[in-house]
């Protein structure tokens, strides 16, 4: 019912309790999880959790925070997204938090998985983190709209959101949108449409309350559709529902 549209599953803390994970999202009713690459060096571990379990996927990706590593190509990346169960492109964007000085290189970084992805028509998984207005303005000039994305871990404000729609962007909203604080965010969940929204929970990071400060895991999304439940005034069954079906528009899974 409930699926994750981003994880770290090879994530060590994660990887060592692989089994119980499964059966605890079993349990949960989060039947599907997308496992997002942040550096090619993982990718072989990334894509090895979705060829063993039917219900992961994998991404292909450089995450922009990520320094002396193999820096990707457009060849390399279209290469890596030939796969059947690599359907999405990231995570990449940008993150000025992270990172100072110098980011010609994370805007460019950027845009190569963006022309990538334009290419193989697979959608693009987006970090942004104080970098709005660059994000939107390469998102717009790399003509996303070709192939697709979504921002993910929302955490931008209710204009960049209107904008990103405008974009064609999907909105994917993580445990953040349950801390006490997110006010501004639950108004963003609000305000999008209930077809342009998808749950994720970026374990292990990020554990949504009751279990903010514990290592965050994909059964622990059905938190995060609870509280976009209660800002839609429907059930949680039914965000669980029509995220699952947006998560499959998406990224082109027809199941
Ligand atoms: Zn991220
Ligand atoms: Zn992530």
């Amino acid at each position: 019912m409930f699926t994750d549209s981003h994880c770290h599953l090879d994530f060590p803390e994660l990887a060592e309790q692989l089994p119980d994970i499964l059966y605890r999202m079993k349990v949960a009713q989060v039947s599907r999880a997308l496992c997002v690459c942040v550096q090619l060096e993982d990718f072989h571990q990334v894509l090895s959790l979705a060829e063993s379990y039917e219900n992961l996927w994998a991404s292909v990706g450089v995450h922009p925070d990520y320094e002396n590593i193999t820096e990707p190509t457009v060849e390399k990346l279209l290469a890596l997204a030939k796969h059947p169960k690599v359907i999405a492109i990231g995570e990449t964007g940008l993150d000025y938090f992270r990172l100072k000085g110098n980011l010609d290189w994370q805007r460019e970084r950027f845009r190569v998985h963006l022309q990538a992805a334009s290419i193989c028509k697979k959608p693009v998984i987006v970090h942004t983190r104080m970098a709005g207005d660059h994000t939107l303005e390469i998102l717009a000039q790399e003509n996303v709209s070709s192939c697709g994305g979504v921002i993910h871990c929302f955490t931008e404000t209710l204009d960049f959101a209107r904008k990103a729609l405008n974009l064609g962007m999907y909105l994917s909203f993580s445990g953040i949108i349950s801390f006490k604080n997110a006010a501004s965010l639950r108004e963003v969940a609000k305000f999008a449409p209930i077809d342009r929204i998808l749950i994720e929970t970026d374990s292990p990071y990020l554990a949504p309350v009751p279990y903010r400060g514990k290592t965050n895991e994909p059964s622990f999304v059905v938190h995060v559709a609870k509280v976009i439940a209660q800002e839609k005034g429907i059930s949680a069954e039914e965000v669980g529902v029509q995220t699952t079906r947006n998560f499959d528009q998406l990224f082109g899974l027809h199941t």
